[in-house]
């Protein structure tokens, strides 16, 4: 078990994730509304348990509902200044919470994890490289 430390761009909101050994790595989602959320090809993130989190400054998140692919509820967390996306939670992993990695900053972004694994390959855009093993959507449970 490690301790990563993310911030927002702004700087209001920071927090701590405690990332066991095979949890240290990115996800990255190709999907199309990470797409859209981000303004990126993808985003880099990781499942880790609500309880590994740890909001240390700015606990006024700003919240944002949408329905995933399985019609549950997908709610984001973000900074009301910066918009910022902390995290995200998915009423179908109700003691989970989806961080994003690329936010924690020891040792510069991204923290000096590397990818593990590739999600929603399949909305992957045609001149992107494969850098880890991909499923077409979400690897089998
Ligand atoms: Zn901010
Ligand atoms: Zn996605």
């Amino acid at each position: 078990m490690s301790s990563f430390n993310g911030k927002c761009h702004c700087g209001n909101t920071e927090w701590t994730a405690e990332l066991n050994q095979e949890e240290q790595g990115h996800i990255l989602c190709h999907c199309d509304t990470c797409k859209l959320l981000s303004g990126s090809p993808y985003t880099l993130n990781q499942i880790i348990p609500q309880t590994a989190l740890k909001i240390t400054k700015g606990r006024d998140l700003g919240k944002y509902t949408y329905k995933g692919d399985s019609g549950n509820g997908v709610h984001c967390y973000y900074c009301k200044t910066c918009t910022t996306h902390v995290y995200h939670k998915q009423d179908v992993m109700p003691d989970n919470i989806v961080l994003r990695t690329i936010l924690l900053h020891d040792g510069g972004l991204g923290a000096g994890l590397k990818p593990a694994a590739e999600i929603y390959g399949k909305a992957r855009l045609g001149w992107e490289k494969e850098v880890a093993q991909t499923f077409e959507t979400t690897p089998p449970s």
